[in-house]
């Protein structure tokens, strides 16, 4: 059990009909919650964060270093990723630290910066034998739904990216968006399908939380094999907060631990067997 290639994990999953979770992660106690469900489910996981998130807790490094203890500590198969990387520094930075995959997201850029920067984030990413995604087509939202406007990734577009950049998996946008959604989520799974049938690299949903089951379980079936959830697990920690200060004493602050992470366990859990309910 080990830190693993985010490509090989996903490709592992494609062979068995289900899809990875890649959580959120902020803190080494969300960290533990995702290490001990997915320990629970015998089933590999992805840890990702943004420089958002890693930022206020000493850095890249300071988070390779809790997930990796977590991995041991629960024995588990797990990848580390860099989640909508903002620029090729923050790849760097990610990389040095020991992320076993990255993300350069470009996707609100042209396709020709898109395609050129993506490239270069995956033979940065290749030199440490790390993976690398790339997200081509724009999943939009953010904070309530509201943010960018989302933009559908084209089939026959897609196909000349993946050979022009050499990524080792592809973000598509298909009707999920980040944060909540506005009205009902409508999956283009059309659109899914005739991307999946031009390209043969593993494939990423982002926008997970919120999608109906079944919607998701189609997504799988047509090649998704990494499922990203944020908003998800958040709602989780903060009603494990909830959950957490009645039972906040000034002499036992620590208590504060015990719902918070049972709160993240049991979503987290739930999250992973719904993505391997094909199996
Ligand atoms: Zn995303």
């Amino acid at each position: 059990m080990a830190l693993c290639r985010m490509d090989d994990l996903m490709i592992q999953a494609r062979k068995q009909g289900i899809a990875l979770g890649a959580f959120e992660c902020w803190d080494s106690l969300n960290i533990q919650g995702i290490a001990q469900a997915a320990a629970k489910c015998k089933t590999p996981v992805i840890f990702q964060a943004t420089a958002m998130e890693y930022t206020p807790i000493g850095g890249a490094e300071a988070l390779a270093c809790m997930v990796n203890f977590y991995i041991k500590r629960y024995d588990i198969d797990a990848a580390l990723h860099l989640d909508h990387g903002n620029n090729l520094e923050q790849v760097d930075e990610c990389l040095k630290a020991g992320f076993s995959s990255v993300m350069l997201d470009a996707s609100i850029m042209s396709f020709e910066d898109n395609a050129r920067l993506s490239a270069e984030a995956a033979k940065m990413a290749h030199a440490y034998n790390a993976s690398c995604e790339a997200e081509l087509g724009h999943v939009g939202g953010g904070d309530g739904g509201e943010g960018t406007e989302s933009v559908l990734t084209v089939p026959e577009e897609a196909e000349e990216f993946v050979r022009r950049t050499n990524v080792d998996c592809l973000a598509v946008a298909i009707g999920t968006v980040h944060g909540d959604y506005k009205g009902k989520p409508e999956l283009r799974l059309d659109r899914l399908a005739a991307i999946a049938d031009k390209v043969s690299l593993p494939l990423v949903l982002h926008g997970g939380s919120g999608t109906p089951p079944e919607l998701l379980q189609e997504a799988i079936r047509l090649g998704i094999a990494k499922i990203n959830i944020y908003t998800d697990i958040n709602k989780a920690f903060l009603a494990g907060i909830e959950d957490a200060r009645s039972r906040l004493t000034p002499s036992l602050a620590g208590n504060f631990y015990v719902p918070v992470r049972e709160a993240l366990i049991a979503k987290t859990e739930e999250l992973i067997k719904l993505f391997r309910r094909g199996q």
